[in-house]
């Protein structure tokens, strides 16, 4: 058939039941530069298992302060549940390298073939599964998109777990029905920010008519689990544990490509906190870190949040509310407030510590792209490909297209991995935005920017 030029690899490529990963791979034990410790915002000391207690469940706490274990074991459960939805597909894009006309070959890992439409179930299980475990009853968590509040109800139901979802207001007024699926699965939606917290009173106060951001959310959220007993808060990316739990990703589809003995010159993932990126690139970048291979990795965020293209890289609180330990990063500003447009998983600040690290010592690179040019590349997905992307996955296609076209010009026969993140049926708004002409390509200003650097704590090290 001529789709297929290399026939010895299948279309999907699925791994048998015993050979998913038992264990998560730690990528910062690989790390010679470890990412900066989080500090202490009232003592600007190393954050310790204690300061963290009161706000994070006490295994992932364990998880998010090792930077030395290479791998922790998959809870049996937790294998368990994992088994309901994955092993998930790597594909090969016959189709769209054969629309492109490239001499590239191009993969993807599909993470959207469950009911929260992305990875973030990948988490979601990990965390409520320790919070059962140490006897917690309610859990807090926000969300931006939706897919995290999503991947955590149906966690939370699954466990029998109270959950409150702080959701970035723009996200439940564009998405009533990623709201409705939250609810189906037992969890309880208020839109962010709220009256029914002071920190969401005051930012209110101070930004009438916001329509919120991922920053706003977790204030609030965090804000909650500290006055509700028995209850933690739970982040579904940014931080190190859900890099840890995110590497089931990057290990199912490295033990995909070797069976093929395949080795991808690039890995590109979108990059919103750095979870699905994190935990995709980690056994590559591992190896990387070690000198066994020389992939580029290229993490590809909005042109409207642009953290690591155009952050600085500094210590900085993941929220807005300036609740949070304070995390050594790549950041527009905890009080940058992105505009208001349909990247919603990726409208964050910062950007994880870890990949933070990564970028500034070159071992990966950036790149930011405008929301017309990832529609562009989303729908042209769908036809080829088949399956609706979320818009955040959306900005990882786009880059892989341009690689894949580059390829085209040289007869570079490079061999791309890309993570296709999720599912956008929820994001019909935006497409139909795209579709009627009416998106737009908002780009922060010079002076935006500067807003948001002005947030940034002074700190004297
Ligand atoms: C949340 C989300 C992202 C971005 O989050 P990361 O932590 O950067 O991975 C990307 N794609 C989808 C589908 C998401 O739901």
């Amino acid at each position: 058939m001529e789709v297929t030029k290399n026939t010895a690899v299948p279309y999907k490529i699925y791994l048998e039941e015993h050979e998913m990963p038992k264990a998560w791979m730690n990528l910062r034990a690989f790390m010679k530069n470890k990412p900066a410790p989080f500090l202490n915002p009232a003592t600007k000391k190393p954050c310790t298992f204690e300061d963290l207690q009161a706000v994070f469940c006490d295994e992932l706490i364990r998880q998010e302060l090792d930077d030395t274990t290479p791998y922790f074991e998959i809870p049996e459960e937790v294998q368990a549940f994992y088994k309901m939805y994955r092993p998930a597909p790597l594909v090969r894009a016959y189709h769209l390298e054969r629309y492109l006309d490239t001499p590239a070959e191009i993969y993807y890992k599909f993470e959207g073939n469950n009911t929260s439409g992305s990875h973030k179930l990948n988490s979601a299980v990990a965390q409520v599964y320790y919070a059962k475990q140490q006897g917690l009853t309610n859990l807090t968590t926000e969300t931006g998109a939706g897919q995290w509040g999503t991947a955590l109800s149906m966690a939370c139901g699954f466990y029998g777990l109270d959950l409150t979802v702080y959701m970035v207001k723009v996200s439940a007024e564009q998405k009533p029905h990623r709201r409705a699926v939250i609810e189906t699965y037992g969890g309880k939606v208020v839109p962010s920010p709220s009256t029914t917290t002071e920190v969401g009173r005051k930012i209110l106060e101070e930004n009438p008519g916001t329509g919120g951001s991922l920053g706003c959310a977790i204030s609030e959220a965090i804000e909650t689990a500290r006055n509700t007993p028995n209850c933690r808060y739970v982040l579904g990316s940014v931080l190190n544990h859900v890099l840890l739990h995110q590497s089931v990703i990057g290990l199912e589809a490295k033990a995909a490509l070797d069976k093929y003995g395949i080795t991808p010159d690039i890995v590109i993932g979108c990059a919103g906190g750095g979870s699905n990126l994190g935990g995709l690139i980690t056994p590559f970048m591992a190896e990387k870190l070690q000198g066994k291979n020389n992939i580029e990795f290229i993490a590809v965020e909005p042109a409207s949040c642009p953290s690591l293209t155009k952050g600085k890289f500094a210590y900085d609180y993941g929220d807005t509310g300036r609740t949070t330990p304070l995390m050594k990063m790549y950041t527009l500003g905890s009080g940058f407030m992105p505009a208001p447009n349909h990247a919603g998983g990726l409208r964050y600040h910062g950007m994880t510590s870890t990949l933070s690290q990564l970028y500034h010592d070159g071992y990966m690179t950036a790149r930011s792209v405008k929301q017309t040019e990832v529609f562009e590349a989303a729908t042209l997905f769908a036809k080829v490909e088949g399956t609706l992307p979320a818009p955040e996955s959306s900005h990882a296609i786009r880059a892989a297209i341009d690689e894949a076209l580059k390829c085209k010009e040289t007869g570079e026969k490079k061999k791309i991995l890309f993570g296709l993140t999720g599912t956008g049926y929820f994001d019909m708004t935006a497409y139909t935005a795209f579709n009627n002409g009416t998106m737009t390509d908002y780009v922060p200003t010079d002076e935006d920017l500067k807003k948001g650097f002005a947030t940034l704590p002074q700190i004297d090290l």
